[in-house]
């Protein structure tokens, strides 16, 4: 078998840490971060919707059926470890198997390691996919219409709200769930991208290393 690529790597070991430790949590830990990440597969569905009602249609005409999307290309997605961390708490066991099983099998090509024949492998695709639109797409839907326009920028803005650090935010606090179990990847960006924790430094007013989010049960 071929050698694994750093990118699927690296994605593979976020995958089996995170269904590692979810499989030894007691209940009460499981329910907490169902309930945490609840607000956030609210978000998600509504953006899921918006994009299908409104994107769909183009994105399949101009890339699905000409098989040159800009989307889902090799390796060009960033995943932080909290979209692997809700994904895998979101999938089943096999659902998992196949993931990891793609990664392993992986053959190269031009697309995400991810896409097949039926679309993404994911449940719950990273939060970068869901928010990515090219030019073409927004020229064809938003350029001319207020209203949409002005709703997806509430999207990006609500995104922020789970993503960046300015705040306490989901994504981090993720990282730092698994962080104080003892796992460490390097997909864990709000813990390692230097600009991330710039941010998180700045509005907390000191170096930020391991934040001070609550754990449950702490
Ligand atoms: S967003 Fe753009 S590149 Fe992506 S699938 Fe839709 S039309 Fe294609
Ligand atoms: S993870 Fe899924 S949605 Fe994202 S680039 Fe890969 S196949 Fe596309």
């Amino acid at each position: 078998m071929a050698k694994m690529s750093e990118y699927n790597e690296q994605q593979k070991e976020a995958i089996l840490m995170v269904r590692q430790h979810l499989s030894h949590l007691p209940n009460s830990e499981l329910r907490w971060l169902i309930q945490r990440i609840k607000s956030y597969l609210r978000f998600r569905k509504v953006v899921g919707s918006f994009q299908q009602e409104h994107f769909a249609d183009i994105c399949s005409e101009k890339c699905f059926t000409s098989r040159t999307s800009a989307c889902c290309g090799r390796e060009g997605i960033i995943t932080f470890f909290a979209d692997v961390a809700i994904n895998v708490l979101l999938s089943t066991s096999k659902e998992i198997d196949r993931l990891l099983e793609t990664l392993e099998r992986d053959q190269g090509g031009f697309n995400c390691v991810y896409l097949n024949k039926s679309g993404c492998l994911w449940r719950c695709k990273p939060i970068v996919c869901e928010m990515f639109l090219c030019d073409h797409a927004k020229n064809l839907v938003l350029a001319n219409n207020e209203r949409l326009a002005s709703q997806w920028q509430g999207f990006r803005r609500r995104e922020r709200m789970y993503t960046w650090p300015t705040r306490q935010v989901l994504f981090d606090e993720l990282e730092v769930f698994f962080l104080h179990a003892g796992f460490e990847s390097p997909l864990m960006y709000l813990h390692k991208s230097p600009g991330l924790l710039r941010l998180k430094a700045k509005r907390t007013g000191k170096s930020a290393k391991l934040s001070k989010t609550p754990i449950p049960g702490s």
